[in-house]
């Protein structure tokens, strides 16, 4: 499973799912194993949870900072894992933070527009980049053949609501229009399809999830799932990734979306 991943990243982990993920793979025996749980404000109440899950997790769970939206914290962080990494590289990227507004084209400016690419887009793109060299490193190391999330692999978090030909359906069932967002997923998915094209070669998985429609902060109360399942779904799913799924946009249960 992506539980065999030794060396993962995820951004975003001090709440929602990126702290569900962090919890799941923790428990989850990999000897050896280091996850990087990326999230921008350490300090803050808001990562308390975090912190204290990384206290019952020592030498396994490493804080490290990491604002998606600011290319500075990204460098920094990408030194700072790269202490720990060594030859075995990054097995598991996992691009889970994001942010969503409410607007629909009468109200949607653009700051709106500016904020949500910035995070969504630019953000796991630039974490990508700067994180290829430790994933191209666990690739060439691995004695194992194809692809796979516990050899290299990058997982981004899209959503059913970037999917073009789903757009008069959901619509109609979400209570919120959410432009920017659908726009900057769909975007993500552009960028992970392209990637798994660029890095064929290099032996690293791309793949695209949709979480469902799950109770965090985001998601709110009204989610059809909790975290937990989304995110046992999710590793399962991650977990039987091949070569042959590389650029595919699937949800939490493995079903195939459309684009
Ligand atoms: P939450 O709003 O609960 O959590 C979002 C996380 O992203 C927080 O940890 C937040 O950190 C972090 N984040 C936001 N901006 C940045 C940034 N610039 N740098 C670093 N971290 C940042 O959302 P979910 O857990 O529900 O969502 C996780 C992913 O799943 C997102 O990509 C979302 O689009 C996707 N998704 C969620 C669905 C749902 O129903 N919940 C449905 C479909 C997709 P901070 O605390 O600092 O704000």
């Amino acid at each position: 499973m992506a539980g065999k991943a030794c060396n993962v990243l995820i951004t975003g982990a001090n709440r929602g799912l990126g702290l569900e993920m962090v919890k799941q793979l923790a428990e989850t025996s990999c000897p050896g194993r280091r996850i990087f749980a990326g999230c921008r404000d350490p300090s803050a109440p808001k990562s308390q949870s975090l912190q204290e899950l990384a206290k019952q997790h020592p030498g396994v769970i490493h804080v490290i900072r990491l604002d998606v939206a600011d290319l500075s914290s990204i460098k920094e962080s990408a030194k700072q894992v790269g202490l720990f990494l060594g030859k075995d590289g990054l097995n598991l990227l996992v691009n889970n933070a994001g942010m969503a507004t409410h607007e629909d084209m009468k109200t949607a400016g653009p700051k709106e527009m500016q904020d949500t690419f910035n995070t969504n887009i630019m953000g796991p793109m630039l974490v990508t980049k700067e994180f290829l060299p430790y994933l191209r490193e666990a690739a060439k190391s691995s004695g194992e053949p194809g692809m796979s999330c516990s050899k290299a692999a990058v997982i981004n978090i899209s959503t059913i609501l970037a999917s073009i030909a789903k757009v008069p359906e959901t619509v109609a069932f979400f209570p919120v229009f959410a432009l920017p967002y659908r726009i900057s997923k769909a975007g993500l998915n552009m960028l992970t399809v392209c990637n798994a094209v660029e890095f064929k070669d290099d032996g690293i998985l791309f793949a695209l999830l949709h979480p469902g429609w799950v109770q965090t902060d985001m998601g709110g109360a009204g989610g059809a799932i909790d975290a937990q399942e989304s995110v046992s779904g999710m590793l399962r799913v991650m977990s039987d990734l091949t070569e042959k799924q590389s650029g595919a946009f699937l949800d939490y249960n493995g079903q195939s979306l459309p684009w």
